[in-house]
């Protein structure tokens, strides 16, 4: 037996079981098992949160740069370029309001469990302090219209705008975007930043289309149905049979609510996820009294290098995030001096892997009673296979008498009916199916979009990418000129996205901000330094192919099934601090490199 760091853990034991529990999980549709919102499902897609019925004239005028997406994307580029002193801005954004992701998901019990003082951009310039270390979706939200307030990006937005092309216009140099209002924007520049888990997805079970209760997707809840709010108290639900198909880290946060309110929940669990303690509080007012200058920017860096499992005396954020990194220098200080070849790097890392995952299976023993359901409820794969939940009811709502957790061992719901839903031949009735099923990643971009691009000599996006995605530095594309990507796709691999969104909203403001000072009509990714760029992503990749190929199914390794084109559309791989200064000294040198200006 080979025993991980003298804990007594197998660790061929533990490999063997996560193996087998990935096997499981394996389909041969892959991506393909989930259906597109079209059709006869276009329903869950409409926007519940705005009265219907809206009108306004089209619109056909000139703008200095539009920004396609009103979340952090769309807010923190408008906000850099307002720095830098460019104001003829437009966000063009589908929803009724700005917020994006903290827009369109409102379920009961929604939060951000990154740390709000490093999650929540712009405070210090905002001059405000989140009132819990875990904000709320509201308070983000709100916070989203306060930077389009502060930075005077209501102005010119056109709301309840869904774009339906961005096409380069040789004749005047100009992209023009079409809306479903009618409306024909001439734009000199564009930010894509329409958002990376956006597009909601649908799992294609057998009679999906046939349920005659209430359903909907998390991220278009129905309070109109539910009654109550974000906060919970579901009264709409006291009488109500609900189902939620999905155990994600939205289904995470809003099992509780509905387990409170429901006169019975149905869990319907594929995977379970990894709960580990939340541990919330109130921001205590002296600890934000004493902050100084340039606290929030400190903050971030030191969580991002922690998170990226590099080494900092102190650690400021010290949460579940955090600590998997304190578990893998505290194994490497046990074994004295360390030997730290690759090999023996990787087999630490596994160690304050499993180490960390018993944890969170023990914890789960500790808050679930019926010890069937805690068995169910315990996840057998590595931490980062999956996104990391923290919770402090999650579990303990599997005690109510109200609540059934459906273990689908790994299968998922086999058959939908009029009437409710089918698991080993048992029907599950229900008057309510919530679908906690998550977003599209890993299907064609203008396809999760909703739009296409149209670049230089009429060739699309969908055609440039059709071998995998091409960028210069994430941002850049070659054959669109004066286009800028807002997107995780070939840039830092992070947990706190709104850092990597900032990075890449001040790259493309300074980038705009100097072309209109040097009077450079166009600037586009040469084939040459796009080309380079590919190359180091697919190179990093491979690296870490291994452990995303030995992970259970999830859209972190496209089902399972990630092949060379779909890691060449993932992330950069490096520390998001390593892809933060490329882009820095990029900015520092000022020759515009790999950029051609014409
Ligand atoms: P996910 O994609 O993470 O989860 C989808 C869930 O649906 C999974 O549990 C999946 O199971 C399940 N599922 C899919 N098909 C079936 C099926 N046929 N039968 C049964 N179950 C099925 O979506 P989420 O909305 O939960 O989260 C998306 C992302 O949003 C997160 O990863 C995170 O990045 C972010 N987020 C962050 C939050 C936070 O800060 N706390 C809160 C919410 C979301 P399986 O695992 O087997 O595929």
């Amino acid at each position: 037996m080979s025993t991980v760091a003298g804990v007594g853990l197998d660790r061929e034991e533990l490999r063997e079981r996560y193996r087998v529990e990935r096997e499981k999980r394996l389909r041969a549709d892959g991506t393909d098992q989930y259906v597109r919102i079209a059709g006869e499902y276009a329903h869950f897609e409409d926007d519940p949160y705005v009265a219907p019925g809206f009108t306004r004239p089209p619109r056909t005028d000139d703008v200095e740069v539009a920004l396609i997406g009103g979340g952090f994307g769309g807010l923190l580029t408008g906000a850099r370029l307002h720095q830098l002193g460019v104001e003829d801005v437009r966000i063009i954004e589908k929803g009724g309001d700005v917020g994006g992701t903290w827009y369109w998901n409102r379920y009961p019990g929604i939060a951000c469990d990154v740390e709000s003082y490093v999650y929540i951009p712009l405070l210090e310039e905002l001059d405000y302090v989140p009132v819990e270390k875990y904000s709320r979706g509201e308070e983000i939200q709100a916070h989203c219209r306060r930077i389009a307030e502060h930075f005077d990006l209501y102005r010119n937005a056109m709301l309840q705008s869904r774009v339906t092309e961005v096409r380069w216009d040789e004749g005047v140099r100009r992209w023009i975007i079409t809306t479903d209002r009618g409306d024909a924007i001439r734009a000199r520049f564009v930010t894509l930043a329409n958002g990376f888990l956006q597009k909601p997805k649908l799992p294609g079970i057998p009679g999906l289309a046939t349920f005659r209760g209430r359903a909907f997707h998390t991220s278009r809840w129905e309070y109109s149905y539910t009654g109550g709010d974000a906060r919970g108290n579901l009264t709409g639900l006291v009488d109500k049979r609900v189902g939620i198909i999905g155990t994600g880290a939205t289904a995470v946060q809003c099992v509780p609510h509905l387990g409170a309110a429901a006169a019975h929940l149905y869990v319907f669990q594929r995977t379970p996820s990894s709960i580990d303690v939340r541990a919330n509080r109130p921001t205590d007012p002296d600890w934000a009294g004493l902050l100084e200058p340039g606290w929030q920017q400190r903050r971030i860096e030191n969580f991002q290098v922690l998170t990226a499992g590099g080494w900092s005396e102190e650690d400021l954020v010290a949460d579940g995030w955090t600590d998997i990194t304190r578990k893998l220098l505290s194994v490497s200080v046990q074994q004295g001096n360390p030997d730290l070849s690759p090999e023996a790097i990787a087999e630490m890392l596994e160690t304050a892997d499993f180490l960390k995952m018993e944890e969170i299976r023990a914890r789960v023993d500790e808050l679930v009673a019926d010890p069937a359901t805690a068995e169910a409820l315990k996840p057998w794969y590595r931490q980062f296979c999956k996104r990391p939940c923290f919770h402090d009811e999650y579990l303990q709502t599997f005690n109510r008498k109200n609540v059934t957790l459906v273990d689908t061992r790994g299968r998922g719901v086999e058959r939908i009916t009029e009437d409710g839903v089918v698991v080993d031949g048992t029907t599950y009735e229900l008057d309510c199916l919530i679908f906690a099923t998550g977003f599209e990643v890993g299907t064609s971009y203008s396809r999760r979009a909703g739009f296409e691009i149209v670049g230089r000599g009429g060739r699309t996006l969908t055609e440039h990418w059709a071998n995998g995605v091409r960028t210069f530095h994430g941002i850049h594309i070659h054959g669109f000129p004066n286009l800028f990507m807002n997107s995780t796709a070939q840039s830092a691999l992070t947990v706190n996205f709104p850092y990597l969104i900032d990075l890449q909203a001040r790259h493309a403001a300074w980038t705009i901000a100097e072309a209109l000072a040097r009077d450079i009509g166009e600037v586009e990714a040469s084939a040459e330094a796009e080309a380079g760029w590919v190359d180091e992503v697919v190179t990093r990749a491979a690296r870490s192919a291994q452990f995303s190929e030995g992970c259970t199914p999830g859209y972190y390794n496209n089902e399972g099934t990630a092949d060379a084109k779909s890691r060449q559309g993932t992330f950069f791989f490096g520390a998001p601090t390593e892809y933060a200064e490329i882009l820095e000294t990029w900015r520092a040198e000022g020759t515009m490199e790999g950029l051609e200006c014409r």
